[in-house]
């Protein structure tokens, strides 16, 4: 199918709580093309990431890609990344990330977020191996913004409301040291 049209804030689909998938639809062929979607509409929107329930699959998949971007100084990067039924834990209270995220269901809006800045993330490749993987730094927050996807989470509730700005008017008025910030105690 390709891209696939996004949801928007406001839609249902957004606030449930996604399915976990049994191992054995892993590998079916609705599924194989739903990750191949997933990926393709986060590239075509440029995303960092994306959740099934974003194109109204209410499933635990979620997808990340981060290549350095520009509005994000320091973010890193992460290779193309599929997760499947995932969950993390934290690895350590002292380390979190304060981020203006955004989120291809919320366009044109950015807020500042706070997030746990280490955790350990269990997953699900797509050929339904499990794996583990620790996030420390920027990157985490991403895990934790698009794990929030899937049990009907978005930015817009864990966002500090006075920091929410549009995204034309955080290019022009929030500095860069403080688009992302690591702190650790
Ligand atoms: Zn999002």
């Amino acid at each position: 199918m390709g891209v696939r049209p996004l949801l928007k804030l406001g839609h249902p689909t957004l606030r449930e709580r996604a399915e976990e998938l049994p191992l054995e639809a892993i590998s079916t062929a609705p599924i194989q093309e739903l990750i191949e979607d997933m990926i393709e509409t986060m590239r075509a929107h440029h995303g960092a990431g994306l959740a099934a329930p974003q194109i109204g699959e209410s499933v635990r998949i979620a997808v990340a890609e981060v290549r350095d971007n520009p509005r994000y100084p320091g973010l890193g990067e992460l290779p193309l990344s599929i997760w499947i039924n995932p969950v993390w834990t934290p690895l350590s209270d002292r380390v979190t990330v304060e981020m203006y995220e955004g989120c291809l269901s919320v366009p044109g809006l950015r807020g500042l977020v706070r997030r746990p800045g280490h955790i350990l993330l269990r997953a699900m490749d797509r050929e339904g191996k499990p794996f583990e993987h620790e996030f420390k730094g920027p990157l985490a927050a991403v895990v934790g913004h698009e794990l929030d996807h899937l049990d009907g989470v978005l930015f817009v509730d864990r966002a500090d409301p006075k920091t929410l700005t549009f995204t034309e008017k955080y290019d022009k008025f929030v500095e860069n040291e403080k688009r992302l910030r690591v702190f650790q105690s």
